[in-house]
Formats: structure tokens, C-alpha cells, sequence
């Protein structure tokens, strides 16, 4: 940077390029600035010429910081953001320009929407698209340009991105949870939000060896690599020291995000070599979503001004753990309170435990939903792999919590260590927070306030998540609502609620070690699914009873969840037949030829001891090693293209998808332990690219 930074008066340039609440108090009217809070609050439309106000005011003080463009951003269903760059310049007389900015430029935009995927809606919809104003998050300049956080649909209103769910999600969550906290007497909170924290893991590495990599390159992630001699056994890099190299790039994001309003909060080394996480303070779903692809976005940007990689693939290394996103969600009222904080006050108490056999309800009867929210193809290499969650939804709600549930559904007063209480009156202990202990193999674990999603991958946007998540618990709320909202005693067809609640659901509860064996046995047992990978769950998204769910909510409609399925399958077989090709490549032009020039030079060196009289027994066994392995591998790369061919003449996009991942991955993998091997037995300097241990420690 040309203006050297000055990092620590983090109050004084904090959200300096933001368009934010502030800045449109000190800029906009007074009865301006009240219509954009209702607008905000209540998603009553701006007047085209309270719009023309406010865009007018957006781009005054977006050119007095810099920028000369405009740009809609939006999340399409490709998991990345889009952007299409507009100039404020308006043509007048003689060659000149003025800058403009209308309300409805602010409010709409009308990017072509063909070219990107929407399933098999493209035959549904006209090209056109067009983008909607999100005004809840805040407009930001990056790169001399004025970003506008909006929702993208078709022309016909089909949804093509993944905010618009979010925010409808969003929405009726809050809306049955409101319904509960009526019936529990709250007459303060007007409305309820989602919160969301969104913790990220990255590896960073070198961006020299990183460009010797084909794999890296193209796919993200090494597709070959043998085994390091040290990998994380020593366990000495989680929370270790952060190297110099490292924290000054560290520095630089926390600056760049902070200047975007964005509060990034924690850094650390994670478990594996070159692995580090970055937390943010939580804060409403959709700016969450947000600011967590501005962080990935600003992740990748600043590593290369380091001469580092950031990858943000969930598997970058075989072997050695991957990355996640844990996903820290909870439920907040506008009179301030956290619904699912356990609290000190009995009322409270009955409330929270209210909440928590929805979501432990919601989470039972649509774990695939929530399971097929994190499947993808990089994801497929975590879950269930010792490392991250299994496949397997359960809940983790901790020994002190798992007990007072079973002390409510037998009727039996609950035993603490310091206190006796009847739950049958309503009361829970008041917790300390450090007894939801830190089980980290649980997928969806409470945290002593909040519920931690742990299944997400590294690259993922949250926002498809978060909407699943949010609509299956205003599901189970609205049920709890209808029930409760028809009863002459309250207290009483609460408990008998509850009770029943517990006793159909428990079996979703797990505080056991996720990783052991024994767990996917258990599991199977209490019904739960396994839905391995990515072609086991995402067809599941068209059920009938997942269809009816998000329809009764307008979240998507039947149409719309098809052509999700579809795009996530499609990018499943994109992704691997990338990867194969990847291999296939690497495999023809840099390993085969790299074994057979060090086949030869073993032979002349045996050749030439045996000239000499010399006992070549050694080189001979060595070069019929790497001749074995060599043929193998050319009969490897045979097999992977023939079945690469027959999954390309697949037409069906399930079916491709699934012979992708029964057949071309199986191949995959059987050529990658193949040049694995070789790669243990070939001299450093004759590997056509860097190694795994160059890869992870040199940075
Ligand atoms: P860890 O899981 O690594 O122990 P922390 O306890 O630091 O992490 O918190 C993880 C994340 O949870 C942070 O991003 C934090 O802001 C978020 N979080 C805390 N409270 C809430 C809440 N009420 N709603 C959503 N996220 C929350
Ligand atoms: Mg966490």
C-alpha cells in the first residue's frame, strides 16, 4: 500500500467505506432518513422520489471517496458474487459529462441473466434478470466502484441467486418466532432476527510453488501428493505463534475488512500446517452472508499482494485436515433479547426450552435438508472423514442441558450439583455457558447461546444454509404456535407439548464422539440418515415433504427447488470431470514423462555397473519398481478416460452426477495411490512439482 496504514486507530477508519446508517443520517433529510429506516425495518418501498433523494446522496459521497462506477452485486446460484460495473457519467452538450445517479437506478438493475446457471428454469424465464435493492445491507466502495447488495430474479420472478430466499427466510422465521413470544407474554419485541457468526478456514501458501501446481491451479486443491513426514501429528500449529509473513498479512485484511464495515474479530493458526481461521462478531443473516464473501473475496486479493495463495478449497491436502465454515446462528428479538440464551429468569427458561425442541424437532425431521445444504464436491472429501462432522445430523446440546430435557419429558425434578429444581414449575438452572462443553465432532452443536452448524465447507456461501435452516424452524414454531395459540391453559398444553416434543425427537440428541465407529452403527439404529456424499443427499431436495415446506413459505417454489437440484448435481459433475481431466493432464505431460526419464537413468546405472563387473541387483530391483508403477499408472490414465467418456454421454444430470462419483472419482483415486508411490521413490529434484512438504511449510 502507498499510504502506509496506520492499523491501530481501527475507531477512526472503521466502516470509512460504507454507506452506512451514520452517513445517511448526516447526508439525507430528515423525513428521507426515516423513510429508508421503514423501508429497512419493514420492506415498504422507497417513493421513486424519496429514491431519487437517497441515490443522489449515495453517489455525492461515493465520488467524493473515489469512485466513478456503480455496481449492483449479487449472488447468482455459481456460489461467487457478480458484478457489472456502471459509470456515473451522463453525456450533455458540447462532449461534456455530469454525474447522475436516479432512484431507480439505485432500487433496479437489469443485468442479462442467460449466462448464468439457473437450472432448468433458463427455458422458463427471458434472458433479461434484474436486481433488486437489498437496502438492509449497507452499500459499500471497493475499488473505486459503489457496490449495492442486491437480490437477482428472472424477469417472470423466478429467484436466481441466494439472497431473495435468505430474506425471505429471514422474514418468516421472525414472524412465527414473534408468535411464540406473544404467548409468552412479550408484547415489547415487534420483530425477530436471525443472527448469524460465520467462522472461516483457509490455507494460505506460497504462491511460487503454488504456480508450479497444474492442480492448484485449475482445480484448488492437489490432486496428487504424497504424504509429508510431518503433518499435523505434533499438533503444534493450532493456536501457535503466527509467523511474521503470515500476521502482516493477516494485518492487511483485518484493515481491509474494517474499512468495509466488516467485524472481523479473531485470527488464529488451526489445526493443520499453514491453516488459519478468521472470526467475525455475528451479526443479521444476510449482512453475515455478505460480508462473509467480502471476506473471502479480500482473502484471496491480499494473499497475492503477499506472494501467497489463499486457498479456500475444503480439501486442499489428502491427509491433512480440510476447511470449514462453522456456522454460529441464533434468533434475536428487537427488545433485545438472544432467544436462545438459557437465561436466569424461570419465564425465560420455559421460553428457551420452547425454542429448543423446535430446533431440535426441525433438525430431526429434516436432517437431509440441512445435510444436502453443505454438499458439494470439496465438501465430500471432510465430511464423515475424520476431521470434520460425520454425515450423520445430530445435536450436541451438552450433559447439563440433555438432563434437564430428560428430567421435563419424565416429570421428575431435575438435580444439578448446587440446586434442585421442578421443571414441572418451570425452572432451568441458569447456566454457565463453559458447560456446553467444546464438543467439536458434533454437526450441529448449542454453545451455550446459539447453535454452531459445523458442516459447512470452507468455500461455501452460508446463505443456502441459513435459509434451510430458517425455514424448517419456522416450520416447527408455527406448529408450536397453532397449538399452543388454541388452548384454554397455556402452562399446561405447553408441557404436554414439550413432553410429546422430546419424547419423538430425542434420538436426534448425541453428546458422544462423532468420529467413533460406533456412532454411525448407533445412528442407523435411531433411523438417522448417512448421506455420505453429494449424489446421496441433493437429489433428496425434490421430496414432496421438502417441496410442500418451502412453498407453504414462499421461499422457493417447486420449480425453484428443481433447478437448485439441478445446478448442484451439474456442479458436482463439472467439478469432478475437471478434476479428472486435471489429472489426466498431469498424469500424460509431466509424471509419466518424469518416471520414464528416472526408469532410464536407474537402467544406464545399472547397465553401467554391469559393465563393470559390479552387482546391480539394487538398481535392477529399482528399476523394476518404477517400470511397475509407471505401467501402472498408464493403465490408470486408460481407465480414467474411458470413464470420463461414458460419463459425458450421460444426459441425465442425476445419473451423470452419480456414475461421476461411483465410477470416474473411484478412478481418480486409484491413480492418484499409484503416482502417490512413485512419488515416495523418485528423487526430489526429478518430481516435476513441488511436494507436500514444500507446499505446507514453507511459509
Ligand atoms: P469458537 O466456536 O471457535 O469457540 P467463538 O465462541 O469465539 O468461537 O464464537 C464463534 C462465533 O459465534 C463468532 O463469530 C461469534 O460472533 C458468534 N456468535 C456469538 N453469539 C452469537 C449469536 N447470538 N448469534 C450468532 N452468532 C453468534
Ligand atoms: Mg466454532
Amino acid at each position: 500500500m502507498s499510504d502506509t496504514p496506520a492499523y491501530s486507530n481501527v475507531t477512526e477508519y472503521f466502516g470509512c467505506n460504507v454507506f452506512s446508517d451514520t452517513v445517511m443520517r448526516e447526508r439525507l433529510p430528515k423525513s428521507v432518513y426515516k423513510s429508508v429506516q421503514r423501508t429497512k425495518q419493514f420492506g415498504i418501498a422507497l417513493e421513486p422520489a424519496v429514491a431519487d433523494v437517497v441515490a443522489n446522496a449515495m453517489k455525492d459521497w461515493a465520488v467524493e471517496h473515489g469512485a466513478t462506477h456503480y455496481t449492483h452485486w449479487f449472488q447468482p446460484m455459481t456460489g461467487v458474487t457478480a458484478e457489472k460495473h456502471d459509470a456515473f457519467i451522463t453525456p450533455t452538450d458540447h462532449g461534456r459529462i455530469i454525474l447522475e445517479f436516479s432512484g431507480k437506478e439505485l432500487i433496479k438493475g437489469e443485468p442479462d441473466a442467460s449466462s448464468f446457471p439457473s437450472g432448468g428454469l433458463r427455458a422458463t424465464f427471458e434472458a433479461r434478470g434484474y436486481t433488486a435493492w437489498d437496502p438492509t445491507s449497507d452499500a459499500f466502495i471497493k475499488d473505486d466502484s459503489l457496490y449495492i447488495p442486491t437480490a437477482f430474479c428472472s424477469y417472470t420472478g423466478e429467484i436466481l441467486d441466494k439472497k431473495t430466499p435468505l430474506l425471505r427466510s429471514m422474514n418468516i422465521v421472525g414472524e412465527q418466532a414473534l408468535r411464540i413470544l406473544r404467548l409468552f407474554g412479550n408484547q415489547s419485541a415487534t420483530r425477530v432476527m436471525t443472527t448469524v457468526g460465520a467462522e472461516q478456514e483457509y490455507f494460505l501458501v506460497d504462491k511460487s510453488y503454488f504456480d508450479q501446481r497444474e492442480d492448484l491451479v485449475i482445480t484448488g486443491r492437489t490432486l496428487f501428493g504424497a504424504k509429508p513426514p510431518k503433518g499435523q501429528e505434533l499438533e503444534d500449529h493450532y493456536f501457535g505463534n503466527i509467523k511474521q509473513r503470515v500476521s502482516d498479512y493477516m494485518k492487511e485484511l483485518d484493515y481491509e475488512l474494517w474499512k468495509l464495515g466488516v467485524y472481523a474479530k479473531t485470527k488464529h493458526n488451526e489445526a493443520a500446517p499453514a491453516q488459519h481461521e478468521l472470526a467475525p462478531v455475528f451479526t443479521t443473516s444476510n449482512i453475515a452472508a455478505d460480508q462473509n464473501q467480502l471476506t473471502m473475496e479480500l482473502m484471496k486479493k491480499i494473499a497475492r499482494k503477499h506472494n501467497l495463495i489463499c486457498l479456500l478449497h475444503e480439501k486442499p491436502f489428502a491427509g491433512i485436515n480440510g476447511s470449514g465454515k462453522h456456522n454460529n446462528w441464533s434468533l434475536t428479538s428487537n427488545d433485545g433479547q438472544n432467544l436462545l440464551d438459557p437465561g436466569a429468569t424461570p419465564q425465560d427458561n420455559m421460553q428457551f426450552l420452547t425454542f429448543l425442541c423446535a430446533i431440535l424437532k426441525g433438525v430431526h425431521e429434516y436432517a437431509p435438508l440441512l445435510r444436502l445444504s453443505a454438499a458439494s464436491a470439496g465438501n465430500d472429501h471432510r465430511l464423515g472423514g475424520n476431521e470434520a462432522p460425520p454425515a450423520i445430523i445430530s445435536v450436541f446440546i451438552g450433559s447439563e442441558l440433555e438432563a434437564v430435557i430428560e428430567a421435563l419429558e419424565s416429570g421428575k425434578p431435575y438435580v444439578s450439583n448446587t440446586a434442585e429444581f421442578d421443571i414441572g414449575v418451570d425452572a432451568l438452572p441458569n447456566f454457565k455457558k463453559d458447560t456446553t462443553d467444546r464438543n467439536r465432532t458434533s454437526p450441529f452443536a448449542f454453545t451455550g447461546n446459539k447453535f454452531e452448524f459445523r458442516m459447512l465447507g470452507s468455500a461455501d456461501s452460508i446463505s443456502c444454509t441459513n435459509t434451510i435452516l430458517n425455514t424448517i424452524v419456522a416450520e416447527e414454531l408455527r406448529q408450536f404456535a397453532d397449538e399452543l395459540e388454541q388452548a384454554e391453559n397455556f402452562d399446561k398444553a405447553l408441557k404436554k407439548l414439550l413432553v410429546r416434543t422430546i419424547k419423538e425427537h430425542k434420538q436426534i440428541i448425541f453428546n458422544g464422539n462423532g468420529y467413533a465407529d460406533e456412532w454411525v452403527a448407533e445412528a442407523e439404529k435411531r433411523g438417522l440418515p448417512n448421506l455420505v456424499s453429494t449424489v446421496d443427499c441433493v437429489p433428496l431436495y425434490k421430496r414432496d415433504e421438502y417441496v410442500e415446506l418451502f412453498e407453504r413459505f414462499k421461499v422457493y417454489s417447486r420449480v425453484e427447488i428443481e433447478s437448485r437440484t439441478e445446478i448442484l448435481l451439474e456442479n458436482y459433475t463439472k467439478v469432478i470431470t475437471i478434476e479428472a481431466l486435471t489429472m489426466l493432464d498431469m498424469a500424460r505431460k509431466q509424471i509419466i514423462p518424469a518416471a520414464v526419464k528416472v526408469t532410464k537413468d536407474v537402467c544406464d546405472a545399472a547397465l553401467s555397473k554391469k559393465q563393470l563387473g559390479l552387482d546391480a541387483a539394487f538398481e535392477t530391483g529399482y528399476a523394476s519398481r518404477l517400470s511397475g508403477l509407471t505401467a501402472g499408472i498408464g493403465n490408470a490414465v486408460n481407465i480414467l478416460d474411458e470413464k470420463l467418456t461414458a460419463a459425458q454421454a450421460i444426459a441425465d444430470v442425476e445419473g451423470a452426477a452419480k456414475f461421476c462419483r461411483s465410477d470416474v472419482f473411484t478412478a481418480m483415486q486409484s491413480m492418484r495411490a499409484l503416482v502417490d508411490e512413485l512419488e515416495t521413490i523418485v528423487s526430489a529434484k526429478d518430481w516435476p512439482m513441488p511436494s507436500y512438504t514444500d507446499l505446507l511449510f514453507s511459509v
